[in-house]
């Protein structure tokens, strides 16, 4: 099942986006059932279809607390001339980081190194705390596309990474949540202008997703919504003013934003 969060005139709501009957799920001829509510529980869906290509896609969910997780592929870990950490290294973005499919990465006036990282996002669905690895497909909601968008050089200036990570916009999340995935499998490819700069496979993460949850709702509790982001795999680079990135993750789909110069 896809799960949306949209825009339609004054109106915001979640949604289950149908493919048209018969059809192969196609975004050009599917629908969108909006649901009362929040799809955190049993789903309240309004007897309504509206064409997907009329409603404005939104980031899919609204997180408390995005949880980065560092170098968790070996060869993005070299790229770093880092070494691979022994346990999850992670860290926080704000919600305020947050936007959705095709809005703008805003370049701070504060950096001159603004890099992309194409990474699986996990959505959470249940308050939970202490979850063992293998209980974790029981509190999650489903997957996206995030792009944990990067200060390179104030990650390197301040030694923390709240700034270098934290930026208004440095989170795109999208374009809708799969509930119906296997990570192991996943296959994450970063273009930008078209070009293909990191290709990634979930089945390669140094700490999996079930190891993740576990680690992180050791320390915290997790909220409905909340989001892990499992990292990136090698290939991280710059981005300028005009340029396209997108990442895509087949079987979920593909979050496109446009680059440009704000504060
Ligand atoms: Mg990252």
């Amino acid at each position: 099942m896809l799960i949306t969060r949209f825009a339609l005139e004054s109106t915001v709501a979640f949604g289950v986006i149908e493919p048209a009957e018969g059809e192969e799920f196609d975004p050009a001829s599917a629908s969108v059932r909006p649901m009362r509510g929040h799809p955190y529980g049993e789903l309240d869906l309004v007897d309504l279809a509206l064409p997907l290509s009329t409603v404005r896609l939104l980031a899919p969910v609204l997180p408390a607390k995005v949880i980065g997780i560092g170098k968790n592929y070996a060869d993005h870990a070299a790229e770093m001339n880092a070494d691979v950490p022994e346990e999850p290294l992670a860290f926080l973005k704000p919600s305020t980081s947050v936007i959705g499919p095709r809005d703008e990465i805003k370049i701070p006036e504060q950096s001159q190194r603004v890099d992309y990282e194409g990474e699986l996002a996990v959505v959470i669905g249940k308050m939970c705390r202490h979850v063992a690895a293998e209980d974790a497909a029981a509190v999650i909601l489903g997957y996206t596309c995030g792009n944990d968008v990067t200060a390179r050089d104030l990650q390197k200036r301040d030694g923390q990474w709240a700034r270098a990570k934290g930026f208004d916009t440095f989170c795109p999340l999208g374009p809708w949540i799969q509930t119906d995935f296997d990570p192991t499998s996943a296959r994450i490819e970063t273009t930008v202008n078209g070009e293909l700069r990191q290709q990634g496979s979930g089945a390669d993460l140094i700490f999996g997703v079930g190891q993740l949850v576990e680690w992180v709702s050791s320390v915290m509790t997790l909220l409905p919504g909340d989001v892990i982001l499992t990292g990136t795999p090698a290939g991280i680079g710059q981005l300028n003013d005009g340029d396209h990135v997108k990442v895509e993750i087949p079987g979920i789909g593909a979050l496109t934003n446009e680059v440009s110069l704000g504060d």
